[in-house]
Formats: structure tokens, C-alpha cells, sequence
């Protein structure tokens, strides 16, 4: 077996082996590293004493060294040309051709082009799978170089050692195996002899970003990996995963955390914008307040935020004029208005006019505030005013008025009190101006004819409006001694005229005198028949004289002066009634005076003395002296024979009224009526008793009714039946002579004879 050793130092030492393998021993290696550490030496072996097929010689370096030599650089080659003995077959190496490629088999690692150490014209391949390369050592030509062959040729194993073992280089890096000893390339990020040290890179100390690192060598060091996070509502910028890179550099640059925008927000129309940014301008956590300016307001959020996801929370506000109430244009009147930004909002501004003859009271403009309101009142269009109308005088007005008292389009109508008529226009119309059509009218009183004074008369007249005009009274009077005939006063009247007729002063009239009885009447009458001045005279007929005054005047108060005048007739001497009679007089013109006529009577029973008639004389004297009146006479009685008589006298001895009764003597029986009476007549009521002796009662009784007539005697031998008729014949004769008698009852000297009496019968 020989060895081979090689020490990459300076000081390299040599040895051989017993079996033909030269070793390279190596106590320590100086390599210029902080620590020492000794490692196993990189040796070469070759097998001597057989030959192999490759495999077989890659199974015995693998049993008895590491390997088939894996050739790193072309000093390693001189230095097996030049240290291994000449083998005809020459030596297997550890190129082997896999898939086609060659390749370390130790390594699994192609060979570069670099590394090759060919041959002049190999790999030829000249028979088919020379897969396995030998290297020409010590060969005349081409020594040290290689040549592909068929693996199953044997040829010697060219092993080697490895000086490095699997925990060299601290795992961090490649062990290399240098001749008779190793190296470590160390993995990028990693340095030191055994590639201890980690290469570290700045230490990260972000702000506003959350990492979370991983360190597996150490902080900050190769291989650190930080992973960045940002908080919510920031944006990360840059690698979000920075690694420590063996350059000492980190991946990338530290990421930053940006707050995520939002739309740049402006400020609204009107409005205003008043942001606040806590990590950036419309960035996430700006807080935008929005404000309108005045007169306008705010429609949608008052302020905005901008969200994590870079959104704003709610929607864009709005500045939108704050709104006036709608005007109108007033009555008669119109409206123009200018809208700044929108139909009767803040900015709108209303100018206001009237039609033609109307004007504008109030604001000739409003402007829509701020506040919503309109600036001014409402101002109305008002009919121009004209002056105000009065009614005339006697006058009516009456107006109607289209759009306000005595103001344009009033129309007055005038009229007059009954009794006045216009003077002027009927109607006025105030007009656009301001001025009424047309002047005043006024009322004028009607006129009635002039009245004059009566005869006799006077006139004095009141005028209300004007001489003897509507209203005008006259009042009429008349001189003393005068009464007005016709209306005291009289009125002009409403059509022109005046009441009533015209009056006339009359003479006062007084009564009609008349002349008085008996006598006679002369009047002079100076303005009228028994009116005022009339005079008259009263004179009396013969057998009357005149009692009182001789004239009577008609005065001024209708009387007459003094009283009526009477004729009073001559007076005769007052008459009375005689004894026994009566006084019955009829008075012409005055109780026993001219003219009168007296007549005397008797009473019943007596007969008159003297004349019966007595008249009064206009010389005041009675024609004739009183009579007398005397009782009359019945003739004078006797007693009976055979009885007695006894008589009491009223007025004389058998006179009227005188009363004889009878009586006869014993033993006789009176026949006839015991007591007689004397009747006015002069006659005895009966026929004077007899005295005889007594009889039958009957006949007695009959006897002193007949009273001695013979009709009476006769009857004595008629029936009842005529007797009864008989008596009432004789009861209606005494009705005949009252009939035939009316005077008899005053007492007048109705004086029956018998004879007449019997007459009658
Ligand atoms: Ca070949």
C-alpha cells in the first residue's frame, strides 16, 4: 500500500510507507485562523498489489481510505505524477461518467471545464462505455493526464484520505481536502479556519414596523431572516422578509411602514376642509372635518376618516346653500330674481315691482341670508293712493274700491240728498297718477218759485241753502184781525215746488149774528160778511125792547164785542089761578108778557065768573080784569015723608059736593038710595028715597038701579039676559060723555043738562 501526504504549508514533509504508500503526516497545520485545530491529513493510497476494475478500486478505497482521489487542481496532478510509481495500467481516479456527465463520484459533483484535465483527444470513448477515467501517471506522453476507459479494465485504485470529516468546518462550509490536509470554504456567511465566525449584519432596530426574526447563528447575523408586519392601516414598503446575506448585507433595504392613503380629499364647493394627519397627508388615521362657509350647510358627515382599507368612512358632504322660503311676488306685482346657487337660496337675490298704479311698499329687494332668511319683509304693491273723497255737500259718496280705500281703480260714484241735483261729474276714478278724473262735484238745492207776502200778510222765510231753494221754509202770518187760510208754512220741496197752496189771510170771522127774536139786525161789513170790523146795530119790533147793547163789533179775536142782544117783549102784570080754578096760559114771548095769552077754567063742580081769555098787551096791560070761580048748585032737598033728612055743605047749601042722607021711620023701608051726592052736573046722584012699607028685594033692587029711567022700568019684565045688556049700555054711556067732555077732567065748566044728558041716551 502506498501513501501519499501532502501538506499545503510551507514546511511539507514526505513520508513513505511500508507498502509503497507515501503519507503525508501533518502534526499541525498553521492556517492562519485564530485556533488551532488539528485535523486528520489528506493522504494519497494506491493499491499495489493488485489491479482493479473501477468498482472493485472504488470499493477498495472506500474500505481502506475515503475514496477514489478526487482530482481538485493541477497542482495536485504534478504532485501524484510526480510522487506515484509507474503502473502500466495506470490508476483509476473518481470521475466516473453518470447520465452521461462526468462526475465526482466522491462529490456527485460534475466536472467543470476548468477542472479538466484531458487527454489530447480523450475522452475519446474509442469502444463504447468508457465510462471511468484513469490518469497517466509517469506515461511518456501526455503524464498526468486523463483518459476515459472501459470501468471494467483493471488498473490500480488511486485512493486518497479524507482530511475532512463530517463535522469539519463547522458545518458552515465546504471542507476541502488539500494534500495532506483540508481547508474549509466556508459557506457563504460564514468565516474562520472552521468557518466558526457568522457574519453579522447590521442589527435592525426599525421603527414603525413590527419584526419578528429569526436568528439560527445568531442575532443579526448570516442568515437572520426578519419578517416585517405592519400595523393595520399601513402600508409596507420594501421586502417584507429581509435576510442577512454573507455580504454582511441585508437583503434588502429595512422595509417601511407607510399609513395607507386615502384619496386626497378637497374641500367642498362653499366649504372648507380641515384635516388632521397623524402619520401622513390623507394617509390612514387622517381626520378630515369639513365646514361650509356661511350660508351654506353641510349635507352628508362632518368629518371623514381614512380607513385601514384606504377608504374614507361615509361619503363626500356637500355644501349646499342654506335655503330661503320660496317668495312670491306680491299681489299686482312681479318677481325677478337672480339665484347664486340655487333656486331661493343664501345668495338669491328677489327685486320686487308693481304693476302700473301700484307701488311698492317695502323692500325693492331681498337678498337670502345666511340664516335662511330673506333680508326685509314682504313687500306688497299697494294702489297708488289718490286724496281722499269726500261726499258734497247734501251729497252721497259711494265708492268701491278694487284694491284699497281712495287708492288706484277706486271708482266714486256721487249723488245727491233728495232736493239737491249734481253739479259736476256723476263719478271719479282715481287713476295710475294718483289723481281723481274729473272735479269735484258739489250739490245744489233745487229751486223753488220766490214766494210772496199775502194781502194782508207777512212773509219771513228761513233758507237752509239758498234763497226759496229746497229746504227754504216760509211761515206766513196775518195782520191782526186776519187768519191764515191755507198752510202756515210752506217748505221748498225736494221736486221744486212748495208744499201746500199759497195761503191767504182771511178776516177773523166772527159768529153769524142774527136778529134777535123779535127784533132786526143792520150790519156794515168792511171785509167780509161778520168778519173783523164788521158792526152791527140791533133794533127791537113794537111790544119788545132791547136788552142789551144797541151794536156789536166784530173784533180781532173773533168775538164779538158785548153780549147778544135780545128784544124782550113788555111785561104784563103776573096772572094767578082763581080759587076752585085753574090758570092756563101760553107765553109767546115771555112768562106774562107780550103776546101772552092766559085761560081760566074751574074746577069740576064750579062754573067761571068773568072772562074766559086774557091776552098781554104790548102797552104792558092784561085785556080784562081776573074771573072768579063759583060752585054749582043741585036743587034743594027735602026730607020724606015718613023720614028724615041730614046734609053736610062743602061749599054752599046744595052745592057740589054736598052730601043728604036718608033715613026713614020704623016700619018703613027706605026705597032709594040712603045718601045722595051732589054731582058736578047740579044733579043729585040718585032720586031721593021714598019711605014705604016694606017689599020683595029683588024688585027693589032693580028699582034703585034703573034710577027712574023708564027703559029701566020696562026691563022689569025682560029676561035676565037683557038686563045684563042693558047694563053694560049703560056703563059704555059714561065712556061717551067722557069722550064727548075732555075738559071735564081739568075741571073745566063742562056743564050737562039733564036734557042734554038724556039726549045722549
Ligand atoms: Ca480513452
Amino acid at each position: 500500500m502506498g501513501t501519499a501526504a501532502g501538506l499545503r504549508s510551507a514546511g511539507r514533509t514526505w513520508a513513505l510507507g511500508s507498502c509503497g504508500i507515501f503519507y503525508l503526516g501533518i502534526a499541525a497545520i498553521a492556517w492562519g485562523a485564530v485556533t488551532w485545530v488539528e485535523v486528520g491529513a489528506w493522504t494519497y493510497h494506491y493499491s499495489d498489489r493488485g489491479d482493479y476494475a473501477w468498482e472493485q478500486a472504488r470499493n477498495y478505497c472506500q474500505t481502506f481510505f475515503t475514496d477514489l482521489v478526487a482530482i481538485q487542481n493541477k497542482q495536485e496532478i504534478e504532485y501524484l505524477n510526480r510522487s506515484l510509481p509507474f503502473h502500466k495500467r495506470y490508476y483509476w481516479i473518481g470521475i466516473r461518467k453518470l447520465h452521461g456527465t462526468w462526475t465526482w463520484v466522491g462529490t456527485r459533483k460534475a466536472l467543470t471545464k476548468e477542472a479538466e484535465n484531458w487527454a489530447a483527444r480523450e475522452p475519446n470513448n474509442r469502444r463504447s462505455n468508457q465510462d471511468c477515467v484513469e490518469i497517466y501517471i509517469k506515461r511518456p506522453q501526455e503524464s498526468g493526464k486523463w483518459n476515459d476507459e472501459s470501468c471494467n479494465q483493471k488498473k490500480k485504485a488511486l485512493c486518497y484520505r479524507a482530511s475532512c470529516q463530517p463535522f469539519q468546518c463547522s458545518q458552515r462550509g465546504e471542507c476541502v481536502e488539500t494534500i495532506g490536509s483540508y481547508r474549509c470554504e466556508c459557506y457563504p456567511g460564514f468565516h474562520g479556519p472552521e468557518c466558526e465566525n457568522v457574519v453579522q449584519c447590521a442589527k435592525l432596530e426599525p421603527r414603525g414596523v413590527h419584526m419578528n426574526c429569526s436568528h439560527p447563528y445568531g442575532d443579526f447575523s448570516y442568515n437572520s431572516t426578519c419578517v416585517f408586519r405592519c400595523q393595520e392601516g399601513f402600508e409596507q414598503r420594501g421586502a417584507d422578509t429581509l435576510r442577512c446575506l454573507p455580504s454582511q448585507q441585508w437583503s434588502a433595504d429595512t422595509p417601511t411602514c407607510t399609513a395607507i392613503s386615502c384619496p386626497v380629499l378637497s374641500a367642498p364647493d362653499q366649504g372648507e376642509l380641515n384635516c388632521s394627519h397623524l402619520y401622513g397627508d390623507f394617509t390612514f388615521g387622517s381626520k378630515c372635518a369639513f365646514s361650509c362657509q356661511t350660508g351654506f350647510a353641510l349635507t352628508g358627515p362632518e368629518s371623514r376618516e381614512c380607513t385601514a382599507t384606504g377608504t374614507w368612512t361615509g361619503d363626500s358632504p356637500h355644501c349646499e346653500a342654506i335655503r330661503c322660503p320660496v317668495l312670491s311676488a306680491p299681489d299686482e306685482g312681479e318677481l325677478n330674481c337672480s339665484h347664486l346657487y340655487g333656486d331661493f337660496t343664501f345668495g338669491s337675490k328677489c327685486t320686487f315691482s308693481c304693476q302700473t298704479g301700484f307701488v311698492l311698499t317695502g323692500a325693492e329687494s331681498r337678498e337670502c341670508t345666511a340664516t335662511g332668511t330673506w333680508t326685509g319683509d314682504s313687500p306688497h304693491c299697494e294702489a297708488i293712493s289718490c286724496p281722499v273723497l269726500s261726499a258734497p255737500d247734501q251729497g252721497e259718496l259711494n265708492c268701491s274700491h278694487l284694491h284699497g280705500d281712495f287708492t288706484f281703480g277706486s271708482t266714486c260714484a256721487f249723488s245727491c240728498q233728495t232736493g239737491f241735483v249734481l253739479m259736476g261729474p256723476e263719478s271719479r276714478k282715481c287713476t295710475a297718477t294718483g289723481t281723481w278724473t274729473g272735479d269735484n262735484p258739489r250739490c245744489k238745492a233745487i229751486t223753488c218759485p220766490v214766494l210772496s207776502a199775502p194781502d194782508q200778510g207777512e212773509l219771513n222765510c228761513s233758507h237752509l241753502h239758498g234763497d226759496f231753494t229746497f229746504g227754504s221754509t216760509c211761515a206766513f202770518s196775518c195782520q191782526t184781525g186776519f187768519v191764515l187760510m191755507g198752510p202756515e208754512s210752506r217748505k221748498c220741496t225736494a221736486t221744486g215746488t212748495w208744499t201746500g197752496d199759497n195761503p191767504r189771510c182771511k178776516a177773523i170771522t166772527c159768529p153769524v149774528l142774527s136778529a134777535p127774536d123779535q127784533g132786526e139786525l143792520n150790519c156794515s161789513h168792511l171785509h167780509g160778511d161778520f168778519t173783523f170790523g164788521s158792526t152791527c146795530a140791533f133794533s127791537c119790533q113794537t111790544g119788545f125792547v132791547l136788552m142789551g147793547p144797541e151794536t156789536r163789533e166784530c173784533t180781532a179775536t173773533g168775538r164779538w164785542t158785548g153780549d147778544a142782544p135780545r128784544c124782550k117783549a113788555t111785561a104784563c102784570p103776573m096772572l094767578s089761578a082763581p080759587s076752585w080754578g085753574e090758570l092756563n096760559c101760553s107765553h109767546l114771548h115771555g112768562n106774562f108778557a107780550f103776546g101772552s095769552t092766559c085761560d081760566f077754567s074751574c074746577q069740576t063742580g064750579f062754573v067761571l065768573m068773568g072772562l074766559e081769555s086774557h091776552e098781554c098787551t104790548a102797552m104792558g096791560t092784561w085785556t080784562g080784569d081776573t074771573p072768579q070761580c063759583k060752585a054749582i048748585s043741585c036743587p034743594v032737598l027735602d026730607p020724606p015723608s015718613r023720614g028724615q033728612l041730614s046734609c053736610s055743605h062743602v061749599h054752599g047749601n046744595f052745592t057740589y059736593n054736598s052730601t043728604c042722607t036718608f033715613s026713614c021711620e020704623k016700619g018703613f023701608l027706605r026705597m032709594g038710595a040712603e045718601m045722595l051726592w051732589c054731582e058736578a052736573t047740579g044733579n043729585w046722584t040718585r032720586h031721593a028715597p021714598v019711605c014705604e012699607e016694606d017689599g020683595a028685594p029683588f024688585l027693589k033692587q032693580v028699582l034703585a038701579y034703573s034710577s027712574g029711567t023708564a027703559l029701566a022700568l020696562a026691563g022689569i019684565v025682560l029676561s035676565g039676559m037683557l038686563i045684563a045688556l042693558l047694563a053694560k049700555r049703560l056703563s059704555n054711556r059714561e065712556e061717551k060723555k067722557k069722550l064727548l067732555n075732555p075738559t071735564s077732567d081739568l075741571g073745566s065748566p063742562g056743564i050737562f043738562t039733564n036734557a042734554a044728558y038724556d039726549a045722549n041716551l
